[in-house]
């Protein structure tokens, strides 16, 4: 079977057990199937075929930038390797193309000196940053679509979880934290300890079973 058949015949299977889109509360028709976390965040898209959702068109299209946005800052790395800035050199000209206001918020402080203060900023909140290293700015822009991308990943694990849509009643929180929170205390435990048997999507590897138990 060719790529194209298979991904076909994989989202008719899909959809034909779970029919409703899994973020918008079933409020419309499945019509593709989404990643969550997208393939965009593994290097070269190389991912195992896990954690697939039902999604309607609007919702898949419409928390692509994003995917998009969570996908480059996952890859602001100073020690990042080939791939990754090969990946992100290619995710950055999309972003032109589908998201120049985000660009435009990142490359905000142009000026050495501010630079230098933020540099300084991160040090003194326990961050370390090296001399050399790029300075981007996440304002309100970044912020709201990092939060959308974070809304969508608990309802993809709530998916993984129960297999059902979450009801209209339910609610869905997520807060994200700055490099300077971790410097302070890492992932907090009440955090990790709600998740008792966490799986992982290991990179490079296809068939990694995930979120198994
Ligand atoms: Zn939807």
């Amino acid at each position: 079977m060719g790529e194209a058949k298979r991904k076909q015949s994989a989202t008719a299977a899909l959809i034909e057990k779970f029919p409703n889109c899994y973020f918008c509360g079933g409020k419309r028709l499945a019509t593709t199937r989404e990643h969550m976390p997208p393939k965009s965040l593994f290097d070269n898209s190389y991912r195992p075929d896990k954690l697939v959702m039902p999604a309607c068109s609007e919702c898949n299209r419409g928390t692509s930038t994003a995917d998009l946005a969570a996908s480059i800052i996952s890859r602001w790395d100073y020690l990042s390797n080939h791939q990754q800035d090969a990946d992100h050199r290619k995710l950055i000209e999309q972003a032109r193309r589908q998201a120049p206001d985000l660009l435009k918020e990142w490359t905000e402080l142009g000026d050495p000196d501010e630079r230098e203060q933020a540099r300084r900023h991160l040090r003194n909140h326990g961050v370390s940053v090296p001399r050399d290293a790029s300075v981007v700015t996440i304002g309100p822009r970044t912020i709201c679509q990092l939060n959308l991308f974070a809304h969508k990943a608990v309802l993809a694990l709530h998916f993984e979880h129960y297999r059902q849509i979450l009801p209209v009643t339910g609610r869905v929180s997520a807060n994200w934290k700055t490099k300077e929170d971790f410097a302070k205390g890492g992932v907090p435990a009440p955090l990790l300890k709600l998740l008792p048997k966490y799986g992982t999507l290991v990179q490079g590897r296809w068939n990694e079973p995930c979120l198994s138990g």
